[in-house]
């Protein structure tokens, strides 16, 4: 579904991502650690289009086509959702206006008519039941005046929403109490179906206590310098990344 290979990435003139290479199948769910600037938002960036990375070397494919070459909306309408570190706020748009138009764009992709009134509400209605998520936050603007656990819910509701094919999940525990993390993680074991892939991004185990990853690897200055199954979480958890930044010093 994804191949990403000696994928390098910059800012400015910095390199950020100095070689990236990972194969994600249908169905499988990774986890990506590592410590605070090891590249782990610029790598969900550059996977969804954000132009302010410049590729400088290397490929990545998305169900066989060259992601490089789409556009970030291509990307999204190709099947792949990514949920913010910090979710934006769009105030005056409803979430019910946002979310028909993006699943009827979705729609055009695939070359079908656009969702009739009864259809969308149905599918509201059963996706809201699904991840748990209050029905009040989909009569608001999006995001507008809702609490960090709010937001992340609501992306988790999008998600649901979408159906995408590889979901992108940037550190989408970061300010969430245990009740708002599990809603998310139910959200997005839910959502998971032999089809759908999902990337965890994440700096603490905590999450994997709820999503178990079939395999967690490790991002160190712009590099994957390790891979294992979920266990490597757990020995992060226990030992912290000082090892790593040990072992793999330059
Ligand atoms: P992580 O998500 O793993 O904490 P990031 O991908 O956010 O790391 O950042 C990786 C490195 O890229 C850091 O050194 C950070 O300072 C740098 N970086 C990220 N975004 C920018 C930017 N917009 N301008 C300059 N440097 C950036
Ligand atoms: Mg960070
Ligand atoms: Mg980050």
């Amino acid at each position: 579904m994804l191949v990403i290979k000696d994928l390098h990435a910059k800012i400015e003139d910095k390199e950020i991502l100095r070689g990236i290479n990972l194969e994600i199948k249908p169905g499988e769910v990774h986890a990506i650690m590592g410590p605070n600037g090891a590249g782990k938002s610029t790598l969900s960036s550059v996977l969804t289009g954000n132009e302010k990375f410049e590729v400088v070397d290397g490929s990545v494919t998305f169900n066989g086509k060259d992601l490089l070459d789409l556009s970030p909306e291509d990307r999204a309408r190709e099947g792949m959702f990514l949920s913010f570190q910090y979710p934006i706020e769009i105030p005056g748009v409803s979430m019910v206006n946002f979310m028909r138009t993006a699943v009827n764009e979705h729609r055009k992709y695939r070359g079908e008519d656009p969702i009739s009134a009864s259809d969308f509400l149905k599918l509201m209605r059963d996706k809201k039941k699904l991840v748990d998520i209050d029905s009040n936050l989909t009569n608001r603007s999006v995001n507008e005046g809702f609490s960090g656990g709010e937001k992340k819910k609501n992306e988790i509701f999008q998600m649901a929403m979408l159906e995408p094919k590889l979901a992108i999940l940037d550190e989408t525990d970061s300010g969430l109490d245990i009740d708002a993390l599990r809603v998310v993680a139910n959200g997005v074991n839910k959502l998971k179906s032999p089809e759908r892939s999902t990337i965890v991004i994440t700096h603490y185990q905590r999450l994997l206590d709820y999503i178990v990853p079939d395999y967690v690897h490790v991002l160190y200055k712009g590099r994957i310098v390790k891979s294992a199954g979920k266990e490597l979480a757990l020995e992060l958890e226990e030992k912290g990344y000082d090892w790593i930044k040990k072992e793999f010093e330059d």
